[in-house]
């Protein structure tokens, strides 16, 4: 009697089992890897070694399970967003523009709510774009808290950033998991008030630049041993102003000269031979 009854539960367990890999599987793309994953935000480093220390109040880590990022408190903006961009990340969770304050910051520091841009002729920019979270609203979500926002000039936001966030979601779909890091520097921008170094009463400062770096490697697994010298990177600086271009790819740089202009170690975690040869190189491939 006992063996019978544990044969029969066996069977029931595993037909549970088996039905549960069924349902939880990921579709599976033709000419796609079927096993697309979401990887560490920053397995190819932290560009700033930004901490979890209150005191570090110019450099704090903020980790995320959407994303990570290094906020500036007297600022009131991140210095920069890292974040790993695959097929698992995308999903059909609709843009949920619920922008709000971030209740992760520290206590006492200024907390940009989704008022503190309005009037200012400049939008709630996103660095992590909400397009490349929409596995789910929590996802989406995350994407509007006021920690990801950099005030940005809508010519840029809207046309010349977007193209190559767009770009992004492009070379995904075509087989690829990408690590995004951007982030915004420098002094005073033009928006469509004018010109202006901060608004929201002087607690967020406008920067004068915004950049982004995208690391592109086949689907795959041990993401860092794989940024080798022939892989494609591709780094952008654009002003943030009105009147720059609308197509990104005319604003194609070197990661050195971003690492030059913002002082960070980007792709800290990549031998030092190979971050050599693809932080000086300028990307001239697609860019759409
Ligand atoms: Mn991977
Ligand atoms: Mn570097």
């Amino acid at each position: 009697m006992k063996p019978s009854v544990f044969r029969i539960t066996s069977l029931v367990l595993l037909l549970a089992l088996a039905g549960g890999c069924a349902k939880d599987a990921p579709a599976p793309v033709p000419g796609l890897a079927p096993d697309a994953t979401r990887d560490g935000h920053l397995a190819l480093g932290n560009p700033s070694g930004a901490t979890t220390n209150p005191t570090n109040y110019t450099n704090y880590l903020l980790s995320k399970s959407q994303f990570a990022l290094s906020y500036h408190r007297d600022k009131g903006k991140p210095n920069w967003v890292s974040w790993h961009l695959s097929r698992a990340w995308l999903g059909s969770a609709p843009r949920q523009d619920n922008f709000a304050a971030d209740a992760e910051l520290p206590a006492g520091w200024f907390r940009a709510t989704s008022s503190s841009y309005t009037g200012s002729g400049f939008d709630r920019g996103h660095n992590c774009p909400s397009a490349d979270r929409t596995g789910s609203v929590a996802d989406n979500s995350a994407t509007f808290l006021m920690t990801n926002m950099m005030p940005q000039a809508a010519n840029n936001n809207q046309r010349t950033w977007v193209g190559l966030e767009n770009y992004c979601r492009t070379l995904v779909s075509q087989g690829n998991e990408l690590y995004i890091i951007c982030g915004s520097y420098g002094s005073g921008g033009t928006g469509t008030n004018g010109y202006a170094t901060t608004i929201a009463g002087g607690n967020i400062a406008v920067p004068s630049n915004c950049w982004k770096v995208v690391v592109v490697l086949p689907e795959g697994s041990a993401d860092a041993s794989r940024v080798t010298s022939s892989i494609r990177v591709i780094a952008i600086n654009t002003p943030n102003n009105q009147t720059l271009a609308a197509a990104w790819g005319s604003y194609r740089t070197s990661i050195d000269a971003i690492e030059a202009a913002t002082g960070y170690d980007l792709l800290s975690a990549v031998s030092s031979a190979v971050q050599a040869t693809i932080e000086a190189r300028v990307d001239d491939g697609p860019t759409s």
